[in-house]
């Protein structure tokens, strides 16, 4: 171990080298490197990562498609592992629990967006689980691409027994990501929703949209997607790409969940809602999106945006899950198969959540 003291009472301690899988520049291959973890504070836990999920959002940010990224950058949001080591004030957990690492690492916990629970927004400048600034300013944060993961307790989740961790990853975004506008927008029996884009989003939004009692339909660009979406539980599915597919549709969603990933037509969705209905945007695509105002406001349309959830809402989310056993479809890669899965993920060709076993990095 090597490290040094800091001025900080409460953190960093000490940091500690471990290895991870980062990307130097934008757009560059994920190589294995070392990486400064900070050592385990008096609230801390520390976590050795059993598996991680790949979000699309990793991918945007090697890439550098928000143009904000910091290098060299560990993508990882969605922790799975267990305790391995604590803080002499942490009692949440006790070691060998198994823990998850969502979005939010950290955050002010004093101002009004953190008290009500919405740490995503803290007035402070929220730090994310990777790729952001750490309170204080100091130091940046590195994910879940790496072998152990420390974190304050309080932004720790705990995963229900009987959830498969592999599974259960990719609910740490994926899942939050979709329950929490399903529920913003009253998502419930006999509700017409639809999910447009069948990715790690799209299905968990089909599996939730299901267990709520909605009336499911999946809108994708791939056909080969069709007897997946069924399997998944949804009621209904519409080819995008074949020309004139959407006309019969027009008016039919109360609510449609847009999860695309790259630049397409919000219009053509806007054009699909019942009167009253609400467009609720959550993928992130490159490149800003026009709107025609008018469509909305024939029909009294709303479209909103929805950003993850907060740690509160994640753990609900989780518990929810854990009822109901929602977890996602999951393929399953070693370290050294990230890059060929974002390649994939680019082209659409996610079925429907690479998650990557971490413990093997370790070995
Ligand atoms: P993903 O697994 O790659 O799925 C995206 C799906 O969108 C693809 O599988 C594809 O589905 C469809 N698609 C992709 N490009 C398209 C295009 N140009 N036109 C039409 N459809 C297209 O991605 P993900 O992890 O679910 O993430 C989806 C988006 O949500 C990303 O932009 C990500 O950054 C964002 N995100 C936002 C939040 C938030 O808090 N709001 C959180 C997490 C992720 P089909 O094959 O079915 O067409
Ligand atoms: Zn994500
Ligand atoms: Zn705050």
């Amino acid at each position: 171990m090597t490290g040094f003291f800091d001025s900080d009472p409460i953190r960093p301690v000490m940091t500690k080298k471990v290895p991870a899988y980062g990307a130097a520049a934008a757009k560059a291959p994920l190589l294995p490197m070392t990486i400064d973890r900070r050592g385990v504070g008096a609230h801390d836990i520390e976590v050795e990562i059993l598996d991680c999920g790949i979000c699309h959002s990793d991918m945007h940010k090697v890439n550098n498609d928000w143009g904000n990224t910091h290098f060299p950058i560990v993508p990882g949001h969605e922790i799975i592992g267990r305790v391995v080591a604590r803080g002499d004030q942490a009692s949440r957990f006790r070691e060998g629990d198994l823990v998850g690492v969502g979005c939010i690492a950290d955050s002010c916990r004093g101002c009004s967006e953190c008290r009500a629970g919405r740490e995503m927004f803290c007035e402070k400048g929220v730090t994310f689980s990777f790729d952001s600034l750490e309170q204080g300013g100091k130091t940046w944060t590195y994910g879940g691409y790496s072998t152990t993961y420390v974190i304050d307790e309080q932004y720790a989740l705990n995963i229900p027994t009987g959830l498969d961790p592999a599974k259960a990853a990719p609910l740490l975004c994926g899942g939050i990501t979709t329950y929490s506008p399903l529920r913003q927008f009253g998502c419930q029996p006999g509700t017409r929703l639809a999910v447009v884009g069948l990715g790690g989003l799209g299905h968990l939004a089909v599996k939730l949209g299901v267990s709520m009692g909605a009336d499911v339909t999946v809108l994708s660009t791939s056909m080969g997607k069709e007897e997946d979406a069924a399997r998944l539980g949804a009621n209904h599915f519409i080819p995008t790409k074949e020309v004139g597919a959407l006309d019969p549709h027009q008016g039919e969603f109360d609510l449609i969940l847009d999860t695309v990933s790259g630049p397409h037509d919000v219009d053509k969705l806007t054009s699909l809602l019942h009167s009253f209905g609400t467009l609720v945007l959550v993928g992130l695509p490159p490149v800003a999106t026009p709107l025609d105002v008018t469509g909305l406001v024939h029909g009294n349309k709303r479209v909103a945006g929805s950003n993850i959830g907060g740690i509160r809402e994640t753990q609900e989310m989780l518990d929810y899950c854990g009822q109901k056993g929602i977890v996602a479809e999951v393929e399953v890669i070693a370290p050294a198969q990230i890059n060929d899965a974002y390649r994939r993920m680019q082209r659409g060709d996610v079925h429907y959540r690479f998650v990557v076993d971490m413990s093997t990095l370790a070995q």
